[in-house]
């Protein structure tokens, strides 16, 4: 087909989108071809709604390959700025040396203050991490018609446990049923599988192997019981929830680092004692004041969403990965810090993590694809993120306990820094002092 006839069909379809006789889904299939389909679904709404969509149009996705795996009803794609901080030195158990975190987001000063955090890090040593637990859940829930049949059903699970996981494990070569958590209100079951996913976040591979089991338990049991719903929230996937917080999900991992005074003062113009009080007081008690779950910390989210976005997370669930306990402590003159993430749920196969840019992100970070072996490039990347969202921590006390917080935004957040001789930001600068 020549140029011009392959626009021409292209025309022709987004006109019977727009004039309401084809569906949108449908113009993959008048078309043969997903990009194609993209560009008329996006040429109709340009004529429907009089807009202009040229520069969601321009992307270097090829909708061939995503269509079917990543999104439905394409039109193009969305760019979102990428800022790389770092070197941060990370000693743990699958993330060792010097990284570069990439970070996409749009909120000015939030690179430049993870940086400055890196640096403080990096000088003081490096942060230690730990993955401390690994298992992606999905909790079926189960309708029986008594508490009773309940108790059954939960008895008969437990002792046909290597039966539910020869079902489970049936559907997937990385996937590896842990345990099964039953609950039970009155008449009705959850049952919380947790599986090891290898790299994959898992969210596909333990609803799929979940079925298979929660097929193989109804056919066995022998009373009364039917499947109410694959998730019945106790997962819990995408809202904020104490089972996560408590039980884990997806990677369980801390970091810390121990600053010495010298370089809280260098580095981050300020006292051991005053990051000390402001953590106590603002990440602890002013956390319970606002009756938080799991936001005891200053602003883990920011981190956790710019390396989501950067490396094809699935951006929804920064609502429980981003769940987090930070820790200080005063060591005669210097200053311990943790941070504790119960469920960072995150992959280095699968989900959006194939996609040319978030791909690269991922090397950049050494964590690309399968690891060796399975599962250590996601542990790897946990790692990371737990070390970066130490950094980030570290910083932001230090800016509130210099009440920097508001200068930095007015610089970095409102270009401002660009537009008077003002100091540049301090970032990727040398005893820098102007970022939050
Ligand atoms: P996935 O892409 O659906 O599955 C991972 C795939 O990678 C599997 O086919 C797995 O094969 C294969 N694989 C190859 N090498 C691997 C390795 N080293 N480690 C692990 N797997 C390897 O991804 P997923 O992580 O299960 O699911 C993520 C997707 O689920 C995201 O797109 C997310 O948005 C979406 N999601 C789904 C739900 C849901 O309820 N289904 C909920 C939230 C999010 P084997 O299975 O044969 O090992």
């Amino acid at each position: 087909m020549t140029e011009a006839e392959w626009r021409s069909r292209v025309e022709e379809v987004a006109e019977r989108i727009a004039r309401g006789e084809v569906k949108m889904h449908e113009a993959e299939r008048l078309l043969g071809n997903a990009n194609a389909a993209a560009l008329a679904r996006r040429l109709a709404l340009e004529r429907m709604l009089g807009v202009g969509l040229s520069s969601i149009g321009s992307t270097i996705l090829d909708f061939e390959e995503l269509v079917g795996r990543n999104i439905e009803n394409p039109i193009g794609a969305v760019q979102v700025p990428v800022g790389v901080a770092g070197p941060l030195r990370v000693l743990g158990e699958y993330a060792r040396g010097d990284f570069y975190i990439p970070l996409a987001t749009t909120e000015g000063a939030l690179v430049a203050s993870v940086n400055r955090g890196a640096k403080a890090v990096t000088m003081a040593g490096g942060a230690r991490t730990r993955v401390l637990r690994d298992g992606m859940a999905r909790a079926p829930l189960l309708w029986t018609p008594s508490l009773e049949e309940a108790v059954r059903l939960v008895e008969w699970v437990r002792e046909n446990m290597e039966e539910v996981r020869r079902a489970a494990e049936s559907t997937t070569r990385h996937g590896r049923l842990l345990e099964v958590q039953p609950f039970i209100a009155g008449n009705l079951v959850w049952l919380r599988f947790v599986y090891h996913t290898g790299d994959a976040m898992g969210m596909n591979m333990a609803t799929i192997a979940t079925d298979a089991a929660v097929r193989r338990i109804l056919e066995g049991f022998p009373g009364e019981a039917r499947l109410v719903a694959i998730s019945g929230n106790m997962c819990t996937d995408k809202k904020p929830a104490a089972t996560n917080l408590i039980l884990g999900r997806g990677k369980t991992v801390t970091a810390e680092a121990l600053l010495p005074r010298r370089v809280v003062e260098e580095t981050l113009k300020t006292t051991p004692e005053a990051i000390d009080y402001v953590a106590k007081a603002k990440n602890l008690l002013g956390s319970a004041m606002a009756g938080s779950l799991g936001g005891f910390n200053a602003h883990a989210a920011n981190v956790v969403a710019a390396i989501f976005i950067a490396t094809g997370q699935d951006v929804a669930q920064v609502v429980e990965s981003s769940t987090t306990f930070t820790w200080t402590e005063l060591r005669g003159g210097d200053l311990y810090i943790s941070v504790t993430m119960p469920s960072l749920e995150v992959g280095t196969v699968g989900g959006g993590t194939r996609l040319p840019t978030q791909r690269e992100a991922l090397q950049l970070l050494g964590a690309a694809g399968g690891g060796d072996p399975p599962g250590s490039n996601a542990r790897k990347l946990a790692e990371i993120i737990a070390a970066t969202v130490l950094a980030a921590e570290l910083n932001l006390l230090a800016a509130l306990a210099r009440n920097e917080l508001a200068r930095a935004h007015r610089l970095l957040g409102r270009g401002e820094a660009r537009k008077t001789p003002q100091p540049p930001p301090a970032g990727g600068r040398e005893g820098g002092e102007d970022v939050r």
